[in-house]
Formats: structure tokens, C-alpha cells, sequence
């Protein structure tokens, strides 16, 4: 089976294929695009850890550098574990989580990876 095309969205049918241009449903005769689940793909928020992983909401990290804090005097040292991360859509500091010690705080997501 191919998983780059979609089942069927009317029967669920899995024998579908894609004729060049759309989508096509052996079962039901119903043709899409897939254009809609692109532009959806696009919309979604892409936060890539030092390793090129893709991070998701909920997931657990490692900074992997001493991090200065701005307004603290601290920083979070190399290899603080970091759970349940958010991403965000802000540039630069596109994960949100919290850090024990420091609170509420944003991080980049260069400087993390997956664990
Ligand atoms: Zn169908």
C-alpha cells in the first residue's frame, strides 16, 4: 500500500489512486485534490531540533548549550531535560515550555533535541 495517497474521504475505500490530477476513489467514483490537506500541511507549525527532527506538542527535550536567560541571571545548563514543550508560532523562540528554576520561558529550537 502506498501512504502517500489518502483513503478515500466518502467510503474510506484504500484502493484509491491518483490519476495525475486529482485523487480518484475506485469504489465510490469520488475525485479530490488533496488540496485542502496541503494547504492544511502548510498552516501547521514546523519546529525542527538540532538533529532536523520534527518536534510536536507534548514532547521531551535537552537543551544542548548553556542557555543565558533573559532578565535572569541564570542560565539553563546543557542538558536540562525539558517535558511537555509547546510550539509556537513565534519566530525565533518557537518553543514554549517551563524550565524548573526559571518558570514560563521560550526557547529556540536549535538549541534542543528530541529525547
Ligand atoms: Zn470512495
Amino acid at each position: 500500500m502506498n501512504n502517500d495517497i489518502p483513503n478515500c474521504p466518502k467510503c474510506e475505500c484504500e484502493y484509491t489512486y491518483h490519476d495525475g490530477t486529482s485523487f480518484v476513489c475506485p469504489e465510490c467514483a469520488y475525485e479530490w485534490t488533496g488540496a485542502e490537506e496541503a494547504i492544511k500541511a502548510e498552516n501547521t507549525i514546523k519546529v525542527i531540533d538540532a538533529n532536523g527532527n520534527q518536534l510536536s506538542d507534548g514532547d521531551n527535550v535537552v537543551v544542548i548549550k548553556d542557555l543565558k536567560v533573559k532578565g535572569s541571571s541564570g542560565a539553563v545548563k546543557q542538558g536540562t531535560m525539558v517535558k511537555n514543550i509547546s510550539l509556537t508560532d513565534e519566530a525565533g523562540h518557537n518553543i514554549a515550555c517551563k524550565i524548573a528554576g526559571f518558570g514560563a520561558i521560550n526557547l529556540k529550537s536549535e538549541f534542543v533535541k528530541k529525547v
